[in-house]
C-alpha cells in the first residue's frame, strides 16, 4: 500500500508540504483537507488584493494540486466533520498546515470600542473571506490609525487610501468597495513602537506608498536616525542591508514634504499604544513616546493623542489550537521538534514557528517534513487515507469540495469579473455551494 500523508490547509505552507512529498516518495497519496470550498489559505484571504502578481504563485500550487496522487476535500472542518483522532487512524501522517488565523489582541484599555479592527479580521474582509463578510466596518471618519509597522500595516494603510483607479485591477469583493471608496478618509496614520530602521515592512511594500495617485507620504525628517551604523549594529549584513535601503526610502519620503496631494500617510515612529479614548466608539488614541535601546522599548512619560474614527491594529497574528494536538499559549504555537510533533504528526508554516517571513519562507519547512515522514513511517502501510475518510464524509452527509469544483467556482469567479477585475469572488460558503449544486 502506498503511504496516506492529510495535510491540513492548503495555504503556502500546505503546498510546499506536498511538493516536497511528492518528489521525496512518488507513490504517496495525499491529501488537502481544506476548512473553506477554496484552496490557497492566506494567498486568496490574505495576500492584498491589488497584489495580483503575488497571488499568480497558486499557477504553481495548481500544478501540484492536479497531480494524480492529490486530492483535495474543501468545506471539511476539522473538529466539525472529521477530528484530528480520526484523521490519524486513517493516515500514515497527518500535516498541520492551518496557518495564524486570528490576531494578537492589542491588550490596552478601549481596545473593545467600535471602529477597533484587528488585521486579521480587516484583511478577511477587504479580502472577502466568508468568516468576514459581515465585518461591516463604520469608515465615516476622516483618520483612521494603524498600528504597527510590518507588511500587514502598510497593506491596510495602502488598501484605504488607494483611489478606485488604483483598485481597477484587484479583486476587492463589490460590498468592500463601496464602503472603501465611500468613506472619507484623508489621513492614516502609520505608528511603530520602534524607530524606522527597526521597521518590520520590506522595501518593495514601503516604496509603494511613495507611488500612490491621491496620497503623499508624510515622514518626519527629526525622527530619521543620524547615525545609522550605531542604530543597525545588531543586525547581520542582510538585515542592514534591508534596512539601509527603507531609511533611505524614507527620508526620500521627508524630501517630498511639500507634495500636494489629497490624502496623507503619516509614518510615526517611537510611539506605543496606550489607550483608546472615546464613549462606545474610538474617537482618538493615545500613545506615549518611546525610546529604544538595545533593542528594549521603553516609554519617556511623553503622551499624545491623535483623533480618528477607525484603529486597526496590525501587531501580528495568533494560531489557535486545534482539538487533539497540543498548543503552547505563550507562543502561539503547536510545540515542535522542527516540524515534528509526534512520529505521524507534523507542523509546518506558521502554525510551527509562529506569524513571520514571506511566502516561499514556508518551503524549507516542507522538505523539513518530508524528511521526517520518511524517517518516521518505515513498516508498510495498512492504513486507507481517503477511502475511508469518503466513506466517514459521506456517512456524515459533508458536501465537500474537489479541486474540480474549484476550478469549476473558479471559471464562475473569472467570468462575472467586472472591467479589469481579475475575478468577482464568492463571499459566502453557501453561495459557493449553492453555485455548484444548482
Ligand atoms: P510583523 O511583521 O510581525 O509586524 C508586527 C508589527 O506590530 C511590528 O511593528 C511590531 O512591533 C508591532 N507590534 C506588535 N505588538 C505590538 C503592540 N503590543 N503594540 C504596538 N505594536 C506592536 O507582522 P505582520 O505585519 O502581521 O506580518 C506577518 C508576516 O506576514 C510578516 O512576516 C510579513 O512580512 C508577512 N507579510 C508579507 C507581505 C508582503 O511580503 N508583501 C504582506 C503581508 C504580510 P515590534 O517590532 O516592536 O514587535
Amino acid at each position: 500500500m502506498p503511504l496516506n500523508i492529510a495535510i491540513i490547509g492548503s495555504g503556502p505552507a500546505g503546498f510546499y508540504s506536498a511538493d516536497a512529498l511528492i518528489k521525496a516518495c512518488p507513490d504517496c497519496r495525499i491529501d488537502f483537507i481544506e476548512r473553506l470550498p477554496t484552496p490557497f489559505g492566506l494567498i486568496r484571504g490574505g495576500v492584498a488584493p491589488d497584489h495580483q502578481t503575488t497571488k499568480r504563485v497558486t499557477q504553481k500550487y495548481e500544478k501540484t494540486a492536479m497531480m494524480e496522487h492529490v486530492h483535495f476535500y474543501g468545506n471539511v472542518e476539522i473538529g466539525r466533520d472529521v477530528s484530528l483522532d480520526e484523521l490519524r487512524q486513517m493516515y500514515d501522517a497527518v500535516v498541520l498546515a492551518i496557518g495564524a488565523p486570528s490576531d494578537k489582541k492589542l491588550t490596552i484599555p478601549g481596545a473593545d470600542k467600535i471602529g477597533v479592527h484587528g488585521s486579521a479580521a480587516f484583511v478577511g474582509w477587504y479580502n472577502g473571506h466568508p468568516d468576514f463578510r459581515d465585518l461591516e466596518p463604520d469608515l465615516n471618519t476622516t483618520t483612521a490609525v494603524v498600528i504597527g509597522n510590518g507588511n500587514v500595516a502598510v497593506d491596510v494603510a495602502r488598501v484605504l487610501l488607494r483611489s478606485p483607479r488604483g483598485m481597477a485591477e484587484s479583486d476587492l469583493p463589490d460590498h468592500v468597495s463601496k464602503i472603501i471608496h465611500a468613506a472619507p478618509i484623508t489621513d492614516v496614520h502609520m505608528v511603530g513602537r520602534r524607530g524606522p530602521a527597526d521597521a518590520k515592512f520590506t522595501n518593495v511594500e514601503l516604496r509603494e506608498m511613495g507611488h500612490l495617485n491621491m496620497t503623499a507620504p508624510r515622514v518626519k525628517a527629526y525622527q530619521m536616525p543620524e547615525d545609522l551604523g550605531a542604530v543597525l549594529s545588531q543586525y547581520d549584513d542582510r538585515d542592514r542591508r534591508l534596512r539601509t535601503r527603507n531609511i533611505e526610502t524614507l527620508k526620500e519620503f521627508a524630501e517630498c514634504a511639500d507634495e500636494d496631494k489629497p490624502k496623507n500617510v503619516h509614518f510615526d515612529f517611537f510611539a506605543s499604544p496606550i489607550e483608546i479614548l472615546g464613549g462606545d466608539r474610538v474617537e482618538a488614541i493615545r500613545f506615549e513616546r518611546t525610546t529604544v535601546e538595545n533593542g528594549k522599548t521603553s516609554g519617556i512619560g511623553e503622551m499624545f493623542d491623535i483623533e480618528c474614527g477607525l484603529v486597526i491594529p496590525s501587531i501580528g497574528y495568533r494560531s489557535e489550537p486545534i482539538e487533539g494536538a497540543p498548543f503552547d499559549q505563550k507562543n502561539g504555537i503547536i510545540p515542535n521538534d522542527n516540524g515534528r510533533i509526534d512520529p505521524g504528526l507534523y507542523a509546518v508554516g506558521w502554525i510551527k514557528r509562529g506569524p513571520s517571513g514571506v511566502i516561499s519562507s514556508n518551503r524549507p519547512d516542507g522538505v523539513i517534513v518530508a524528511e521526517y515522514i520518511a524517517e518516521d513511517i518505515t513498516s508498510d502501510s495498512n492504513k486507507l487515507g481517503r477511502d475511508d475518510l469518503e466513506v466517514m464524509l459521506k456517512d456524515r452527509h459533508v458536501r465537500w469540495t474537489g479541486y474540480s469544483d474549484w476550478k469549476k467556482l473558479e471559471a464562475m469567479e473569472v467570468a462575472a469579473a467586472d472591467g479589469s477585475a481579475p475575478r468577482k469572488k464568492f463571499v459566502t460558503v453557501d453561495d459557493m455551494i449553492n453555485a455548484l449544486d444548482g
